[in-house]
């Protein structure tokens, strides 16, 4: 693998257990995978060149993955930003996020100095971001309510990554295993059994049995409790820290 760096601006689920950030990681520190309530906060804590971020790329709409979008379409608008940037999630992403900053920042989007391109991601339809990201969504099984949850495998130069968004064990998670050197999976509790999510004990060795033994496994969106459970080249995520591969 070469020069892949992930910084985690958040690594708990929505409860924020034990106060953890909810889940968001930046990737080469210019691609931000899921905009969680603080990203902001967590942008700055972290160093990040906020006004350098090229995308968002959102999972699916619950707020711990997508609240943190007025705060940056805010930050971008009154602290300079000029750089074109693109936003892409699931169908709906473009009118849902409009609405919300629109309401709770009126005049976010009015008079911007940058390009802002929002795209809708569709399971068979890749996308290449302005970045030169290559990013393939696959369709999730998480809360059939929202419009859609995405994973998304993703190129970058010689390197692969995948991404589950959030989801219970299903066919996607299997394929985001496969060519990949690193995934990053949600791991929502230890034991417990959540009709929506994965969880450590048993859903994570099946992860792990799929991946290539040499590609690391990260687990995110954790809770309390949320260990390795001794699975070899497996990182649990921390709020703050940053993997480089
Ligand atoms: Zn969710």
């Amino acid at each position: 693998m070469h020069d892949l760096n992930l910084t985690f601006i958040g690594s708990g689920n929505a409860f924020s257990p034990a106060g953890l950030c909810c889940n968001g990681f930046l990737v080469n520190d210019r691609v931000l995978f899921d905009a969680p309530p603080q990203a902001l906060s967590s942008l700055n804590t972290v160093g990040a060149e906020i006004n350098e971020i090229d995308a968002v790329v959102i999972s699916h709409h619950h707020g711990d993955h997508f609240l943190g979008l007025p705060f940056l379409l805010l930050h971008w608008k009154w602290k300079g930003r000029t750089k074109p940037v693109q936003i892409v999630g699931p169908r709906g992403t473009e009118v849902l996020g409009k609405d919300i900053v629109e309401k709770v920042f009126p005049g976010s989007l009015r008079d911007i100095g940058y390009d802002l391109e929002w795209i809708d991601a569709k399971p068979g339809s890749p996308l290449i971001l302005r970045e030169g990201f290559e990013i393939e969504p696959y369709p999730m099984v998480h809360d059939p309510e929202l419009s859609m949850c995405l994973g998304y495998k993703t190129r970058v130069g010689a390197t692969t990554f995948s991404y589950t968004g959030d989801s219970v064990m299903c066919d996607s998670v299997l394929d985001l295993t496969k060519g990949v050197d690193l995934m990053v999976s949600e791991c929502a509790s230890r034991a417990d059994r959540i009709p929506v999510h994965m969880n450590l004990v048993d859903d994570m060795p099946v992860v792990r049995r799929n991946l290539a033994s040499t590609s690391p496994l990260i687990l995110t969106h954790i809770a309390a409790g949320v260990d390795t459970n001794g699975m070899a080249n497996t990182y649990v995520a921390e709020d703050f820290k940053r993997f480089s591969f």
